[in-house]
């Protein structure tokens, strides 16, 4: 039997080592009464109720508390409990190691590239679901059936108010011009944002395009690349560089914590290749495992994070777009304007994640 544990934080640091204690989703108690009624009506008329012994675990690469407040909406109206391993990395290894014996039933991730990986590895299995049919759309899972697309989110270039006038910049390949030496902050070129935006770059660019590119984002830096998204910002709001990268729903995690906000409120949100490729969109998602021996419950959790409800929920609390395209944007995800997104299949990008991790290397993008 495998540890289940649980990890409590509030910012985005994939790193830290987890506490051991058995992992029970919080209660959603900040959910809007309204939202927390249509949970109920949602979660009872999926399906029949559980037995109380019921669970369900899940394996994954996404914070716990993130996904939570949805995993407790899901217990409370089904009596199955879900439960979490959750890691920063090498959980797909792990399911390989376990094989058949894997208490896991589901696998979560915020990039396509440990979907796609997953499912290469083996460890994933194949389901054809009418009701993950109807609410994904096909663009957002696997033609096959093994991983599902539960939210996307955009790649945007957050740049200064005070410093970068509008329409200054307009695209990713526009951030290695010369302009803007010494002007440019990003995270580590290894983490697995910023290899999806490689690896788009490769499709559209070729690796020696791309390879430009990134050496021209290198030479433009203004500090060896560190932090997360949302210190890229704060390096922008201190006047340490002028333009970022960064997922677009952190502008909304910014705008609505209290020490984050002047952060978010130095910047605007720029959608990049509006004229061009699109904006570089990326998913979170899932996979129901090979050994699943919970079967019936992770695909019952499987529909639950499709509906209507949950998505409303990452649409909501997360300011992340909801696949479901029933389901609104968040407001202040809706003040932020709408845009053309990169109409890459999911698949070219993961095709292309090997060769984006090797340009990342050979340029030493982060040395
Ligand atoms: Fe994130």
């Amino acid at each position: 039997m495998c540890e289940w544990f649980s990890f409590a934080f509030s910012n985005e640091t994939p790193e830290r080592s987890p506490d051991m204690s058995l992992a029970r989703p919080a209660r959603a108690a900040a959910l809007p009464l309204a939202l927390m009624a249509a949970v109920a009506l949602a979660a009872a008329s999926l399906t029949a109720p559980a037995r109380a012994a019921d669970e369900v675990n899940v394996y994954s690469y996404r914070q716990p508390f993130l996904i939570d407040p949805i995993f407790a909406a899901f217990e409370r109206e089904t009596g199955i409990e879900v439960n979490v391993v959750f890691a920063p990395k090498g959980l797909v290894e792990r399911l390989k190691q376990e094989g058949a014996n894997s208490p896991a039933d589901l696998i979560f991730t915020v990039d396509i590239g440990r979907l796609s990986d997953a499912k290469a590895a083996g460890v994933t299995q194949a389901i054809d679901d009418a009701t993950l049919s109807a609410n994904i759309p096909a663009q957002y899972r696997d033609p096959q059936g093994h991983w599902f697309g539960l939210t996307t989110r955009a790649r945007v270039i957050y740049a200064s108010r005070d410093r970068v006038a509008p329409g200054e910049i307009a695209s990713y390949e526009a951030l290695a011009d010369p302009e803007w030496r010494g002007r440019i902050c990003t995270r580590s070129g290894s983490h697995a944002y910023q290899i999806g935006l490689t690896a788009a770059m490769i499709a559209h660019h070729g690796q020696e395009g791309a390879r430009a590119w990134l050496e021209g984002v290198k030479a433009n830096l203004a500090r060896k690349p560190q932090g997360n998204d949302r210190a890229q910002v704060k390096a922008i709001s201190e006047g340490q560089c002028d333009l970022s990268l960064g997922n677009n729903y952190y502008y909304g995690k910014m705008l609505l914590d209290e020490e984050q906000r002047p952060w978010a409120e130095a910047v605007r949100i720029v959608f990049p290749d509006q004229g061009g490729i699109g904006t570089h969109v990326n998913i979170s998602g899932m996979a129901l495992t090979t050994a699943a021996p919970n079967r019936d419950n992770a695909v019952m959790l499987m529909r639950f994070l499709a509906s209507d409800l949950a998505q409303q929920m990452y649409a909501e609390q997360n300011f992340e777009y909801p696949v479901n395209p029933d389901v609104p944007w968040s407001g202040l995800v809706r003040s932020w304007g709408t845009f053309a997104a990169d109409d890459l299949p999911l698949e070219r990008i993961a095709q292309n994640r090997a060769a984006a991790i090797r340009l990342v290397n050979e340029v030493d993008y982060d040395g």
